[in-house]
Parts: C-alpha cells; structure tokens; sequence
C-alpha cells in the first residue's frame, strides 16, 4: 500500500429506482414502469469517484448477506476500489427504494441494513490502514457514534478528515476541531448553521460558523452555481461550475467529494493545492451530471483532464 491510501469509511447501498405516472397516495398502490439496480451510497460513489481520480482507495464498510452485498462488492472492484475491509453481515444491505415520477421528482426511503451495523469492527480496521492514510471520507449514512470514532481515531494519527455532513443529520460540535475539510451542499449548510447560503456575505457567515469552532476548511457547493472555498489561513474563493446540459445531477456531490479528496489528499497529482484540486472536482462533477445514474455517471481521471484541456 502507497503512503496516500484514501480511506473512505461509510455506506454502500442497492439503489432500487422504479418510474411511476405519479406517487401513491396513502394506501394505494400504483404500477411502476420499469425497474433499476444501481449500486449507490454516498460512502460507495464517493470511493468509486476518489479511484477513478488515480487515488489508491479503499472503502472501510458493511454490506449484508443478501444477494446485493456480493453485487455491492463486485461493483466496487469493477471501479478499482479495495474492498478486503468491508465487512460482511448477517441480513440485509443498506438499501435504497426509489421512485421516480413522470415529473422528474423522487420520493426515497433509505434502509440502512449493514450499514446501520458499522461499528467496532470496521473502525478496528482502521487501525491497519491508518499510517500508510493520505486522508479518511466520511458521509452521514453509518451511525453517528461510529463516524465520530473514525474522526477521533484518524485525528489522533494526523490523519485528515474530510466530512461530509449528508444526509444532515446529528452533528455534534465536539468533533468540528477534528476535521480538516468539511464539504456540503446548500441545503446541509442551513441546516446545520441555520444560514442559507445566498450570496458571498451568507457564504463568508456560514463558513465562519464552522472555522470558529476548530473546523480548518469548510467547501459549501453550490449545484449550478459551482461552489466556494474558505480556510482558517484566510484563503478564499469562489469556483464556477462548468457550463453544460445537465441531464441527471444524481451524485454530483459525490464525485465533486471524491475527485477533491483524490487530487487534494490522495497523491492523485502530487501535493495538490485546494484551489488545484476544486478545479479538478468541478469539472468531474459537471462530467458526471452529463450522464445518467450515480456510479456509472462517474468520470475517469483521463476523461476529466481530457474536458479540463
Ligand atoms: P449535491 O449533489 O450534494 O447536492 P451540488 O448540487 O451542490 O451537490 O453539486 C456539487 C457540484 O457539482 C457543484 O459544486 C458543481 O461544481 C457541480 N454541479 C452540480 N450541478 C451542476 C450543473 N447543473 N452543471 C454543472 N455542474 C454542476
């Protein structure tokens, strides 16, 4: 293993999408027109968006006994992410039942399975990765509890911890000095800082909420609008997103995460600066919301540098 292994410790789900006219109402039942399987989780598109950037990633997690783990597992590899440190337990996966109406809206219910089971054993394994990390990914999709281990644990090895606080969920201001990069999208932003981010004043207010209590990096992005950088040495600034003809923006924050932990933290292009690493991710992110799904929309480190040229 090289000296920057990207750790990324969080869920792996089966994303079950089916398009329906419109949403049932309370005890009815409509007819779907189709069915997907699509290997999701933000712990999952996040590693696979981190190896397709040239990172040596490996995903620390559980899948369950059902058939989706081993398809769960499968699909990692496919996208070259080590996964000998996922766990394998009893029951079912984390899964994702979607519907998707003619309207283009979602209606999402969210089964944690093995991911809700993350706990001792998967942050022990950690301890075997830990000198040889360039960084840990976390997300909000394993239990609370242990994502605070997993902070505490890599912040005692100067290991840095980029986070991203989503779903939003419980975040307890006690691990915020444990982080280095906290990355999140609009409406995370207002919900934890209760600061919606409209303009660079909103923006600078809800960056400091974070700085000011030991959080050294704070990425809020922004979906069209691209996204903005601040850092306790002062740095700041404001990336635009790269104009194309969205056509699916399932995961654009994902890859957006991975390919900044890749290039920023995972030896994917040397030592590379934020701002070098957010103009990479920018375009990773504007590439994947090109293409439809979440894993398979993900682009390779030759085809963001081919779009970046
Ligand atoms: P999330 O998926 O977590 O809600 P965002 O929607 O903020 O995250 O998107 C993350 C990043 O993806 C943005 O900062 C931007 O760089 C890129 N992005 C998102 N939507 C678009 C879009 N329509 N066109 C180009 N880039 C986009």
């Amino acid at each position: 293993m090289s000296k920057r292994t990207l750790i990324v410790a969080g869920s792996m789900n089966m994303d079950v999408v089916s398009r329906v006219a419109r949403f049932p109402r309370s005890g009815e039942t409509v007819h779907g027109s189709e069915v997907h399987y699509l290997p999701g989780g933000k712990g999952a598109n996040q590693a696979v968006a981190a190896a397709q950037s040239g990172a040596l990633t490996c995903m620390i997690g559980a899948v369950g006994t059902d058939g989706f783990g081993q398809q769960l597992l499968d699909a990692l590899k496919l996208k070259q992410v080590d996964v000998t440190e996922v766990s394998v337990k009893d029951g079912a996966s984390g899964i994702a039942l979607i519907a998707v109406s003619d309207a283009g809206e979602n209606q999402i219910v969210l089964c944690a399975g093995a991911n809700g089971k993350v706990a001792d054993v998967e942050i022990d394994a950690l301890d075997r990765l830990l000198t040889e990390a360039g960084a840990i990914v976390l997300q909000n999709e394993i239990p609370w509890a242990s994502n605070a281990a997993f902070m505490r644990k890599a912040s005692d090895a100067s290991v840095p911890v980029i986070y991203n606080p989503a779903p939003a969920g419980q975040l307890e201001v006690d691990v915020l000095p444990l982080i280095d990069t906290i990355i999140l999208n609009e409406t995370e932003t207002e919900l934890i800082t209760g600061k919606m981010p409209q303009d660079e004043t909103s923006l600078e207010e809800a960056a400091a909420w974070f700085l000011t209590r030991g959080t050294r990096a704070v990425i809020i992005t922004l979906g069209a609008e691209g996204s903005f950088y601040r850092d306790a040495e002062g740095i700041s600034c404001r990336v635009p997103a790269r104009q194309v003809q969205p056509v699916d923006t399932t995961a654009a924050g994902d890859t957006f995460i991975g390919a900044y932990a890749a290039i920023r933290y995972g030896g994917a292009a040397g030592d590379a600066s934020p701002q070098t690493a957010l103009q990479y991710a920018t375009a990773a992110a504007a590439l994947s919301v090109m293409k439809l799904g979440a894993q398979a929309s993900i682009p390779n480190r030759t085809e963001v540098f081919a779009f970046m040229s």
